[in-house]
């Protein structure tokens, strides 16, 4: 059977595939969302933590980041239409992230957060316990094993301080932000299907030409483009373009805690984003007076690189109790519950853990993936980044040699999307963690 062809094919329903489809739909594309899971935003994003903030290690992720605060501020009119299934609540808690000697004191944080006009309020030690309820400021750093000697034992009387950045929070349900977006993109024309999986990357005369699926349907498009997340180096060797680029893509497993807040403590209410580099963790509010925390993916701990995304430990581990110890040394009075709650899944992290916004070396074949654990407070502005990318590279452009230029509307910046390139070279000011 052959299905009509589309002006673009979008593999993966994620958060950045349907933000994607709704942006090149409000511009006039005929689309086509494919994804192999049942609803959108079923993959990694269903798992994220979905905290908006506007610090990395980067001038652009920073600028894309504080650009794209300002669609979850006024997600109701990004969106623009109803969704039967609701839409998402931001709480814009503001994030406290702690100063430590491993983020260099935040300065080139705050100097970049200067160049972009974002902002952000130092807070004194004495200070962080009126932000954070029930802080402990005693020094821990640097992050330890909880077998290590001296886990738990402070290694200063109090941290240097902290940087509260007010714009930033949370998204409240990932997956409904991706169902958001593609009741957006459908009101635009654009077309989902779901429970199809892709299998190969058709091409003709050196550029793409579609897709097959696993039910041997082909579907013409002289547009791809992976956003499959977790899967995205798989794609890419459908397509043959893995190879020859600089910069790779790669699953890393992570898991994320769920725990009550210590007695006393409203933290659904009264906590925030918090992100603490001195004991290699962070966290955020959680429904039911609960707190989620994750991991900033200290050097002690081991990494787990998952080589097929269809095939791994979905269980709990040690890694669970880890974060919840490591954050017990921050919140006093929080309690290991014996029953695990949580979440565990899929990076799709590069070596710089900086994303991939980028054509191929295959005409027509196009990759919004490497988003590395922090990409979905972009979303919306990586949907509008790829549009224009598409739109120049179709029309001519010849990004690689000359990388686009792209305005941010809301901080009124203008960025190179040679940043996000395929072949740049690895940022060595990165975090080389999940903050990018
Ligand atoms: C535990 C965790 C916590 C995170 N926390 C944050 C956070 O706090 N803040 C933040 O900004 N970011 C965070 N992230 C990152 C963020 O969630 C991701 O970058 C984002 O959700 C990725 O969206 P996506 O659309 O690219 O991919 P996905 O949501 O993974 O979607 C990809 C889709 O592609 C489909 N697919 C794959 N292969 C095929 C195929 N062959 N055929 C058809 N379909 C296919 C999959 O089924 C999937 O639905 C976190 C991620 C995780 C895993």
């Amino acid at each position: 059977m052959t299905r009509p062809a589309y002006d673009a094919i979008i593999i993966g329903a994620g958060v950045i595939g349907a933000c994607t489809a709704f942006e090149l739909a409000k511009k006039g594309w005929k689309t086509l969302s494919v994804d192999k899971l049942p609803e959108s935003g079923y993959g990694s994003t269903s798992g994220s933590c979905a905290i908006i903030r506007t610090y990395y290690s980067a001038l652009e992720t920073c600028a894309i980041a504080y650009e794209g605060w300002h669609y979850w501020k006024d997600w109701k009119s990004y969106i623009g239409v109803e969704d039967d299934h609701g839409l998402i609540t931001y709480h814009d808690t503001g994030c406290l992230v702690i100063k430590t000697e491993h983020n260099k004191q935040l300065s080139r944080v705050c100097e970049m957060m200067d160049r972009l006009g974002c902002p952000y309020e130092h807070v004194a030690p004495e200070q962080i316990a009126s932000r954070l309820p029930g802080a402990d400021i005693r020094q821990y750093e640097p992050a330890k094993r909880p077998e290590d000697e001296g886990f738990g034992a402070p290694t200063g009387p109090a941290v240097s301080g902290a940087v509260f950045f007010p714009c930033g929070g949370y998204v409240n349900d990932p997956k409904l932000s991706a169902h958001n977006a593609q009741r957006g993109a459908e009101h635009h024309g654009a077309e989902f299907l779901f429970n199809a999986e892709v299998v190969e990357i058709l091409t003709e005369n050196n550029r793409v030409s579609g897709i097959r699926l696993g039910d041997d349907t082909r579907i013409a498009a002289p547009v791809v483009i992976n956003v499959a997340g977790p899967h995205s180096s798989k794609i890419n060797a459908l397509a043959g373009v893995d190879a020859a680029m600089k910069i790779k893509t790669r699953a890393l497993r992570h898991e994320v805690a769920h725990v009550p807040a210590p007695d006393g403590v409203d933290f659904e209410r009264e906590g925030l984003v918090f992100s603490d580099s001195d004991i290699s963790t962070y966290c955020r509010p959680e429904i039911g007076n609960h707190i989620l925390i994750g991991s900033e993916d200290p050097e002690c701990d081991r990494k787990e690189w998952v080589d097929d995304p269809d095939n791994y430990d979905s269980n709990f581990s040690e890694q669970w109790n880890v974060l919840v110890m490591r954050m017990a040394q921050r919140l006093s009075g929080l309690r290991i519950p014996t029953d695990t709650k949580g979440v565990v899944a899929l990076y799709d992290v590069t070596e710089d853990w900086m994303p991939i916004y980028d054509r191929s070396d295959l005409d027509g074949f196009y990759m919004a993936v490497g988003t590395s654990g922090n990409q979905f407070k972009n979303a919306p502005v990586a949907g509008k980044m790829m549009t224009a990318l598409i739109e120049a590279c179709e029309n001519g452009h010849d990004h690689d040699r000359d990388p686009l230029d792209f305005h941010l509307d809301y901080i009124g910046q203008r960025i190179s999307l040679g940043a996000f390139s395929r072949n740049r070279e690895i940022n060595q000011d990165s975090s080389f963690s999940v903050i990018g």
